[in-house]
């Protein structure tokens, strides 16, 4: 006999909820944002130059452009690659809806591929089915931090001429066949928001290899100026131009502080929740009805989520009930994410409807995400493990 359910008036598994993710703040993190608070430079300074530096050093792309969040970030990338009204840009329908947004704000057409069953990442052959004359681009997203099949992908966009962008905002720190995130599509996006592996409060970043996209970006973020205020400064002029139609997408020189500490810790963090990754992983082989996502062999996962599939066939539940008894054991799960072509706006404005991405919808009746976070302790490690297989065994056909 298990223990009653905490759903039934059983004593819950946790008294206090457990979040699926956390930001880790430390005092050195506070120190760093006083020092600049109390400095000439709150915007526009030479913290975000060190952010960008500091991050094209450990990652290896040439350029880096810090954003004021990893929306920003992709509706610049968007902007760089030139997309415009009549284009198409394929991405996953299970993912955020601001890997839709971008394409939408620069006027181009997002248009839906299915995902692989067992990783739940982009399928190249979906993609290579939805190429038209009209594609200009792909948008990959390393859902949960594992990256895409950039072999397949790469050679896709290759062989059709379309510009590869990785939304890597939940990959920051992930390998494919040894290469880091950041240099495996034209352009990487990273969003710097509370829940992700390093935080600015709100933020975001583009890597890229192109010296021109990279310039370009810097004026998008500024409301496409030619010149910077300090270079203004610097040869005591008040000219400058408005070259296109940009935004005010700037990150500040605290927030940058605060990103650049963050960064010196990723590796101690990523391993944290390679760690946690591991327990869940060894701990739900014994279940039935909790398959984890599969994992591809030559990656380094960088596990922004931890997802697992229900097979519903051995519950007498559907996955609706299942998280709402695992939060009410004081397990904080999530689901990521509604299919984007589900939302009721873009199936008004795009006509997309259910059944478009079958795969996708499957998946979606079936996904929880579990808490993953670097701060997270062996023993909330371990009342997740215990709130799973107690709500398994209590729902076991
Ligand atoms: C977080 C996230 C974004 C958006 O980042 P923000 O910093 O919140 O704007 C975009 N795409 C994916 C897949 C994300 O997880």
């Amino acid at each position: 006999m298990t223990d009653p359910l905490a759903i039934n008036g059983g004593t819950p598994v946790r008294s206090e909820l457990l979040p699926y993710g956390r930001q880790s703040i430390e005092e050195e993190d506070i120190a760093e944002v006083v020092n600049v608070l109390r400095s000439d430079w709150l915007t526009t300074g030479p913290q975000v130059e060190r952010f960008e530096q500091a991050f094209a050093d450990q990652f290896g792309p040439q350029r880096t452009v810090a954003v004021s969040s990893g929306t920003a970030a992709l509706h610049a990338a968007i902007f760089a690659l030139g997309a415009r009204e009549g284009d198409e840009i394929i991405l996953p329908a299970l993912t955020f809806c601001a890997t839709a947004n971008c394409v939408l704000y620069q006027g181009a057409t997002p248009v839906f591929a299915d995902v692989d069953p067992d990783t739940l990442l982009i399928d190249p052959s979906s993609v290579e089915a939805l190429i038209t004359g009209r594609t200009r681009a792909m948008i990959s997203v390393d859902y949960t931090g594992h990256p895409c099949d950039y072999d397949r992908l790469s050679a896709l966009c290759e062989h059709h001429d379309l510009t590869l962008v990785d939304d890597a905002s939940h990959a920051l720190g992930a390998r494919y066949h040894g290469k880091a995130i950041g240099t495996l599509a034209d352009l990487t996006t990273f969003s710097f928001h509370p829940v992700k592996h390093i935080t600015s409060g709100e933020g975001g970043l583009i890597a890229t290899d192109d010296e021109e996209w990279a310039s370009a970006m810097k004026r998008f973020r500024n409301h496409n100026i030619s010149t910077g205020f300090r270079q203004r400064e610097i040869n005591a002029t008040w000219h400058y131009d408005v070259v296109g139609l940009g935004y005010n997408y700037r990150l500040t020189d605290f927030q940058c502080a605060l990103a650049l500490n963050q960064l010196s810790r990723l590796p101690a963090w990523l391993e944290r929740r390679r760690q946690i990754a591991r327990a869940y992983s060894e701990a739900f082989r014994e279940l039935d009805a909790v398959h984890p996502l599969a994992v591809d062999a030559d990656v380094e996962h960088a596990w922004h989520l931890y997802v697992i599939q229900l097979d519903l066939d051995q519950l007498t539940v559907d996955r609706g009930e299942v998280f709402r008894t695992l939060r009410a054991e004081g397990i904080g799960v999530n689901v990521h994410y509604i299919p984007v072509h589900l939302h009721p706006w873009y199936q008004d404005r795009l006509g997309t409807a259910p059944g478009l991405c079958p795969v996708t919808e499957r998946a979606y009746e079936r996904i929880i995400s579990l808490p993953i976070f670097q701060g997270m302790t062996d023993s909330d490690v371990e009342d997740v493990i215990v709130a799973v297989n107690k709500v398994t065994e209590a729902f076991r056909r």
